[in-house]
């Protein structure tokens, strides 16, 4: 049992107890009844009177949030209970103060209480720092980014509940364990390795990387994982922030989708083939690597004939065959409509592109079925020599391009590989094109006419509009020398556009200088019955020169015809309608069917000249052209033979029953003024001599008639 304090005693205490708190960081203070402070320590002093300076003789009251304690003093005081902690808020001017305080009560010599003591220890910076903590530890717990925390071996010590959120693990079932278990073998396994190399070296490492989640499912995450070092520089902890970006990923992988493919076919598209291309091109040569040019023989007809759709799975399934015949090292684009790139790597020899280069041919010529219909499309390919026959994108391009121009000029699905004589070819188009121009410009063309006689009585039916060109230079150029050129380049539109108005022209002046009216019948190019405007240009023509549509005939040649006949037929029908009549032109080259023909809306129909070679001693021409002109007879159409140069012709062309005639042994073609001369007075040729030269005398019957006085 303790012995009570004498008076002398209890203040000798009191004074060692306070003396030995003199210094101490802990507030010091004894109180009475009246929550008067009796004594007090440096520390007290400071904590709870900061402004005053205070004696122990002052007797001051406590703070005013300490006299809520009042009753626990009293209850002290009285000995109810033997001591009281608590903790206290007090506010000064000096900024809050967190006390934590312990009462007890000082007892005298006879066990009566004479004072309380209370410790008090400053708390402010802890609480400062614990509600710091608390709110940082608020934040990462609910931080929208994954949080996790590792000791310094890599094993688990704190996720917060994002983390569970994009893993789906919760935090008992990794706490402790190694965060290998989110590793995908999406990411490569160099990537862990420079991680952690980054953080082990003491530094912060950033990136992306693809994860697994509990199911099992890939998802990509923003990655920041730092060490944390403690005050000797040793990693105690890592600290992983990472996002899910999976959706942000996905979105970009569909713009570059979207940037890069084609959506029809999923092949990549010009763009891509670029970038790709560039690529190889940055690279040293392994093997021989070649770019082929591919686009559809008449892709054009077949969206024309079968529509848009159709041609869609046209597209698709020749995009799915190059895809097929090609290996892993070669690459498949689609620059857009029906053009096709293949870059083909790493070969031993060109003779291997070619071989490779066949099969694709071979491949794409299988016929295609699109729901009813099976279609034979074949394709044209041009073939340059990566790093041989260019060096650039557009250089390749352009050679694999006029490699695939002169395999369509020898008669498509074939391939042809680049050539320099090509690039001069190229440029001799280039000058001739410019030359055309100049010449419509400079009115270097002008229009010859050969009359088209009535086989039977030589009277002139209409006369054929033919171009000719002197150029200022080079004098007269033959048409078979530009109109095939000013085909190609298109030049055909704007020059055909002159002569049908300069066709016009002529046939309305024959109908102004009071001669009896003639037809003129002018060529159409398959250029121009491609063009959508052919329609608009004729009705111009027509109506600029005041012509009936009766006194115009359109040509167009066989050959024309057959590229494009659904489209042909269309345009034809309109043509019709108008009031044009029709012929087809060099009928027996185009291997087209008569019965065919014969659902077209022509007129007449025009022998090619071939078939009146060595006619009437060539049996066969024989017999092909007077099969024609019974056939064309039966099917309505009135037949036309060109190319009549000798009276054994006439008379063999007379007896098959052809009903016009046309040929240098009537008339070469001139130009118009020369030959309204003659046709002003006469408008028959002599059917005996033929030559040139008309007729002095009335007709006197419709036959062949030997005893014309006219070649006496
Ligand atoms: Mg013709």
């Amino acid at each position: 049992m303790r012995r009570p304090l004498n008076p002398d005693e209890f203040f000798r205490y009191s004074d060692m107890i306070f003396s030995a708190f003199a210094d101490s960081s802990l507030g010091l203070i004894s109180i009475d009844r009246e929550m008067r402070c009796l004594r007090a320590n440096n520390a007290a002093k400071r904590l709870l009177w900061p402004d005053a300076t205070m004696s122990t003789e002052s007797c001051p009251l406590l703070p005013d949030e300490m006299q809520v304690l009042r009753p626990e003093v009293k209850a002290l005081f009285e000995q109810q209970k033997k001591h009281h902690q608590c903790h206290l808020k007090l506010i000064s001017a000096h900024g809050d103060l967190e006390l934590n305080l312990e009462f007890a009560p000082l007892l005298d010599a006879q066990g009566a209480v004479i004072a309380v003591t209370a410790v008090m220890l400053d708390v402010t910076p802890m609480m400062v720092r614990e509600l710091e903590l608390k709110k940082f530890s608020n934040a990462v717990e609910n931080s929208g980014s994954a949080v996790l925390i590792t000791d310094a071996r890599g094993d688990i010590e704190y996720a917060n509940g994002r983390f569970s959120d994009i893993t789906g693990y919760n935090r008992e079932e990794i706490s402790g364990r190694n965060p290998s278990f989110l590793r995908s073998e999406h990411t490569h396994d160099t990537v862990y390795q420079e991680l952690w190399r980054t953080v082990l070296g003491g530094r912060k490492w950033r990136g992306m990387l693809q994860n697994k989640r509990k199911n099992g499912s890939i998802y990509w995450a923003l990655q920041s994982i730092s060490p944390i070092h403690d005050s000797n520089g040793r990693i105690v902890n890592i600290v992983s922030v990472s996002e899910d970006i999976t959706h942000l990923k996905e979105h970009q992988q569909q713009m570059e989708q979207l940037a890069f493919f084609d959506p029809l076919t999923n092949l990549g598209n010009r763009r891509n083939f670029k970038q790709e291309l560039e690529r190889v091109l940055k690279a040293p040569p392994k093997g021989v690597s070649a770019l082929l040019l591919m686009d559809l023989d008449h892709f054009k007809q077949i969206n024309d004939t079968l529509g848009h759709d159709a041609g869609d799975i046209l597209l698709q399934t020749v995009a799915s065959r190059l895809k097929f015949c090609t290996d892993k090292s070669s690459q498949v684009f689609r620059l857009g409509g029906d053009e096709f790139t293949l870059m083909l790597q790493g070969y031993d020899s060109v003779a291997d592109i070619e071989r490779q280069t066949q099969e694709i041919l071979e491949l794409q010529a299988q016929p295609i079925r699109i729901g009813p219909q099976e279609l034979m499309v074949t394709v044209s390919i041009g073939v340059a020599i990566i790093h041989v026959d260019g060096q650039s994108v557009s250089h390749l391009l352009r050679n694999a391009d006029l490699a695939m121009y002169h395999s369509k000029q020898k008669g498509r699905n074939q391939y042809a590989l680049f050539r320099q004589e090509m690039n001069h070819k190229a440029r001799q188009a280039l000058v001739m094109e410019n030359n055309l121009r100049q010449a419509l410009q400079q009115d270097q063309f002008y229009l010859v006419y050969q009359p088209q006689l009535d086989a039977n009585n030589g009277h002139i039916r209409k006369l054929e509009a033919l171009i000719r060109w002197h150029h200022p230079e080079e004098g007269m150029i033959a048409p078979d020398k530009f109109i095939g050129k000013a085909e190609e380049s298109g030049m055909i539109i704007p020059i055909g556009k002159w002569v049908l108005q300069e066709a016009c022209r002529a046939a309305k002046r024959i109908q102004d200088l009071g001669l009896p009216p003639l037809k003129v019948a002018v060529n159409l190019s398959t250029r121009q019955l491609d063009s959508d405007l052919l329609l608009e240009t004729i009705t111009q023509a027509l109506d600029d020169a005041g012509l009936q549509p009766r006194w115009l005939e359109l040509e167009i040649t066989e050959g024309a015809l057959m590229k494009n006949i659904e489209h042909a037929n269309k345009i034809l029908i309109e043509l019709k309608r108008m009031g044009i009549s029709l012929a087809i032109d060099d009928f027996g080259t185009g291997y087209s069917s008569l019965s065919y023909l014969q659902k077209m809306p022509f007129d007449l129909l025009k022998i090619d000249r071939s078939f009146l070679h060595q006619v009437p001693d060539n049996k066969d021409n024989m017999t092909i052209t007077s099969t024609i002109i019974v056939m064309a007879r039966q099917l309505g159409l009135e037949v036309v033979a060109e190319g009549v140069e000798t009276p054994a012709q006439l008379q063999f062309l007379q007896e098959s029953g052809c009903q016009q005639v046309q040929g240098f042994l009537f008339e070469a073609p001139k130009k118009l003024d020369v030959l309204l001369a003659s046709y002003r007075d006469c408008q028959h040729y002599c059917q005996i001599c033929y030559h040139s030269r008309y007729c002095e005398l009335p007709l006197r019957n419709n036959r062949l008639n030997l005893s014309s006085p006219c070649c006496s």
